[in-house]
């Protein structure tokens, strides 16, 4: 990529809210008001184009970048009258920021330096001009701060402690009671710490800073914790991030002047109502850092009345221009306001749910766009346990409800440690102080967080909500001793490891672990679903193994059973004995009496089904097991023998237990997961596929008896490779059904079809549709077996590596590889409907409740998927945004 190609650089009049992927959601957005007459402070963005370039040759800037921007810049200085480093005197001076702005928006993840154009020939000027010296030598320390910091990379705490130690001096506890005198002493000490620390002095010219900053925020890009917030929000690495670069305005000119954040519904619950916190002389960074608590956004009426009426007004403006809830950043400078940005707002599910149908009723969007409006997998959130009311507790204390839902963990105190063990599964709650975007690696494993400091949009409160933690923020009562790992809240003291539950919803926090419950689905919840239901052409199934499953799954929006796995009925201590006698048997008199024993079992686990299902189709799958899983552990029968052996035991217990190693040994298999699995069993000892069929068909005619209705019986044969043993099984099936009909002397419809999980099978499956009556998908299997890789051992293994250094997009076994396993369904579907057109077919592996899978099972046009019961409302959205997005709506 040259400069004549592309272009790096844009006034801010130039652009617009279309113009997102090469200014960033900030720049687009700050156009888009500049456009729509907001006000904003003028500047130019350097486009993402300049950033990805500067990556893509590892660091080094595009040849005439720089000149560009020292164009944009004299533009700028002409607009407003000023100059960047001031005139000959220094009066005058132009300040200026310097924001990222990335496409998605990655909220604290990268850098911002602001003031840059202050010095020692222009804080003179800057002072006379406020006529408030204060303020100018106060923009100078943070300057000197930020740009150490971020620049050139100098420790936050080198600066931050000479800060602490001279308030300590000053007996003062806020930095607004330092004095101009004071603030002249910190920007001198704050240039001996650079010193210190660098080796040199900070460059001087304002316009080095400049290039210095925006090569910052460039690299800011590719920080560790930005690729780890992108992976972890399915952000794509290659899109760069702009740099706006704008005239700074002050909230911290003194009481005139104030800075806020303010959301134009509440985040948190989708209700319509004022919200925002604003502090008066100060920047933003103090309220987004939560180094100073700020105040609720009702109270600037009475502070800044005509500010806040207009910003009021603007809120209203924007929200109906981008028709959707808004995130605002402010800034109000001696009385005049500026937007600093716009954003559509990070929002809890519930909100997500509730801002989408109140802005259906209000008529700003339809129903179609409110779905769009909804992201399938936030319904997890919704999903989240809550604290059993009975608990009859006290909360040891109580902070800001950041982002609900409930978190029972043990204490840990920094993100690393929380990395660790919430890594490796355990259950831990994040304490900080306040987290910071460095700790994004630790609030991501944490049931949730707590925090000392920050409000409702600190930077741990909005990652936490983004990500679905539950998280309660500035808990200011509670004391954190890092070095000794204990937490403290009023006489009680939390030990590294000890419980506490967090209730992100209301902000208590309580020192036990507390029982959880399922949390309820409400009204929203239910309109949405239902509007899901109207736009979705796929159907959504339940894999359920359980009356009670079944019950759930129906509960949750399921139109049907897609898979019940027999062999899990099988596994019941009560029940293994003689399904180990079945499968052990020497004799074909000895399996008909296992198998005898087994039947009622197996025909009262269908009645329950059936009678939850209610007239819905049920997929029932005939027995599937590794044959392993249900016989001795081949080791500890070897031990069981040698161990009779040396003790001189018992003769006969010696020769009935050499017997079952025998029996093991002769059955062992190597791979038992390619082994004598699926239909293999069947075909080996017709009599089980008979014996389930007949506790099917018996099941459904007892309820039909008993209810009037019976659901819709498929009977399905697992891990099919060849047409010839799905004819053979079928046989055994039809011949079975017909016989227990003529004995009772009834009718019923029997559908008979076949699982597609093996390579073999899609490719062939225009044979084996010829004796199918539908298909599903098998894909779990059909990514083991078309992948290679082991379903068992995936995630312990090299997969977790792969997907980490990004020679994957990701683990196939939760998001369907679309290029190989993808193309082996398509073939599937392709050659099964070229013999039969109207074949039905369906998905009822993991990917069934997979959103990103989803979308491809829409695009394949297949007729169900199926999936676990909490998963059926996700699906079922997916499916409503699948049909829009291949609609391009
Ligand atoms: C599959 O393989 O995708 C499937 C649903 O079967 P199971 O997970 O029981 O092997
Ligand atoms: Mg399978």
């Amino acid at each position: 990529m040259t400069g004549e190609s592309v272009q790096y650089l844009y006034d801010m009049s130039e652009g617009d809210a279309s113009m997102r992927p090469l200014l960033g959601g900030k720049g687009a957005n700050l156009a888009e008001m500049k456009r729509l007459g907001i006000p904003v402070p003028d500047g130019f963005t350097v486009s993402t184009a300049a950033c990805i370039a500067t990556t893509a040759s590892g660091g080094e800037w595009p040849a005439g970048l720089w000149e560009d921007i020292l164009d944009s810049l004299t533009r700028l200085e002409e607009r407003t009258g000023r100059t960047l480093g001031g005139d000959q005197d220094g009066a005058n001076p132009l300040l200026l920021s310097v924001r990222s702005g990335a496409v998605v928006s990655m909220p604290g993840m990268m850098d911002t330096i602001l003031n840059l154009g202050v010095g020692d020939d222009t804080v003179e000027a800057l002072g006379a001009e406020a006529d408030n010296p204060r303020f100018a030598w106060d923009s100078y320390r943070r300057f000197l701060q930020m740009y150490g910091e971020v620049v050139e990379g100098v420790a936050p705490h080198a600066y931050e402690d000479e800060l602490t130690a001279l308030k300590a001096r000053r007996g003062v506890e806020q930095d607004t009671e330092l004095s101009t005198e004071d603030l002249q002493e910190l920007v001198r000490t704050f240039k001996d710490v650079s010193r210190r620390e660098l080796g040199r002095d900070l460059p001087t010219d304002p316009r080095e800073q400049l290039r210095g900053a925006i090569d910052a925020v460039f690299g800011s890009w590719d920080t560790p914790r930005a690729r780890v917030y992108r992976r972890a929000n399915g952000i794509p690495d290659d899109l760069g991030t702009a740099v706006n670069v704008m005239q700074m305005v002050f909230g911290n000119r003194g009481d005139t002047s104030a800075t806020g954040v303010c959301f134009t519904r509440n985040p948190s619950t989708g209700v319509s109502e004022l919200y925002g916190e604003f502090l008066v002389n100060a920047q933003g960074e103090d309220v987004v850092a939560g180094i100073r608590t700020p105040r609720p956004l009702a109270q600037m009426e009475e502070v800044l009345p005509e500010a806040y009426t207009q910003l009021v007004r603007t809120m209203a403006d924007l929200e109906s221009h981008y028709k959707d809830m808004q995130d605002i950043e402010f800034t109000v400078e001696d009385g005049t306001l500026y937007l600093l940005q716009t954003r559509s707002g990070k929002r809890t599910a519930a909100a997500a749910l509730r801002i989408a149908r109140d802005m259906v009723t209000e008529e700003v969007l339809t129903r179609e766009e409110a779905l769009q409006r909804v992201e399938p997998a936030q319904l997890d959130q919704l999903l989240h346990p809550a604290i059993d009311p009975e608990h009859g507790r006290s909360p040891v204390t109580k902070g800001l409800p950041a982002s609900p839902g409930a978190a029972v963990g043990e204490v840990v105190f920094d993100a690393d440690t929380a990395a660790e063990r919430g890594g490796a599964g355990e259950a831990v709650v994040l304490v900080r102080y306040e987290t910071t975007p460095d700790d994004i690696h630790g609030v991501i494993v944490a049931q949730g967080v707590l925090t000392a400091h920050g409000g409702m949009t600190s930077h741990a409160a909005v990652v936490a909500r983004g990500m679905g933690r539950p998280c309660v923020a500035g808990a200011s009562k509670i004391r954190i001793d890092v070095p000794g790992r204990t937490l403290t809240i009023g006489d009680r003291v939390f030990a590294e490891g000890d419980m506490i539950t967090l209730d992100g919803s209301t902000g208590e926090v309580y020192g036990e672990a507390l029982e959880l419950i399922p949390p309820q689905i409400n009204e929203d919840f239910q309109a949405i679903t239902a509007w899901a239901d109207d736009v979705r052409r796929m159907g959504v199934r339940a894999n359920a193994d359980t009356g009670e499953d079944a019950a759930k799954a129906r509960e949750l929006g399921a139109e049907g059973i897609g898979l019940c796995r027999t062999e899990h009925m099988f596994m019941a201590a009560d029940r293994l004995p003689a399904v180990r006698r079945m499968i052990l048997a020497e004799s074909e008199d000895e399996r008909a009496q296992a198998l005898a024993t087994i039947l009622p079992m197996q025909q009262e686990d269908f009645e329950e089904i059936f009678t939850a299902m209610a007239g819905l189709p049920v997929t029932v799958r005939l027995l599937d097991p590794p044959l392993h899983e249900f016989l001795p552990d081949l080791v500890e029968q070897s031990l069981l023998v040698q161990r009779l052996e040396l003790t001189d035991g018992d003769a006969q217990e010696l020769s009935a237990a050499r017997r079952l190693l025998g029996q093991v040994k002769r059955l062992h298999e190597q791979n038992p997961m390619l082994g004598t699995r699926g239909c293999r069993l069947g075909m080996l000892y017709p009599e089980i596929p008979e014996m389930q069929t007949r506790a099917i068909v018996r099941a459904a005619l007892a309820v039909r008896e008993e209810h009037g209705q019976t659901a819709g019986v498929e009977i399905m044969i697992p891990l099919v490779a060849y047409a010839s043993e799905l004819k053979a099984q079928r046989a055994v099936v039809e011949r079975t059904v017909a016989d227990e009909l003529a004995t009772a002397g009834a009718e019923l419809e029997v559908t008979i079809g076949t699982m597609i999980e093996l390579p073999r099978a899609a490719i062939v499956a225009d044979q084996i549709a010829e004796h199918a009556d539908f298909f599903s998908f098998g894909t779990n299997d059909l990514t083991q077996t078309g992948v290679g890789i082991s379903r068992d051992d995936a995630e312990q293994g090299f997969l977790s590596t792969y997907v980490a250094d990004e020679v994957i997009p990701g683990n196939p076994f939760e998001s369907i590889d679309r290029d190989g396993v993808g193309g082996l369904v398509q073939i599937g579907a392709e050659r099964g409907r070229s013999v039969r057109p109207d074949l039905k077919l369906g998905v009822c592996g993991e990917h069934g409740g997979d959103p990103a899978s989803i979308g491809l099972f829409e695009e394949l046009g297949l007729t169900y998927v199926s999936c676990s019961p909490y998963r059926v409302p996700i699906a079922r959205f997916a499916a409503a945004r699948a049909v829009l997005a291949q609609r391009g709506t």
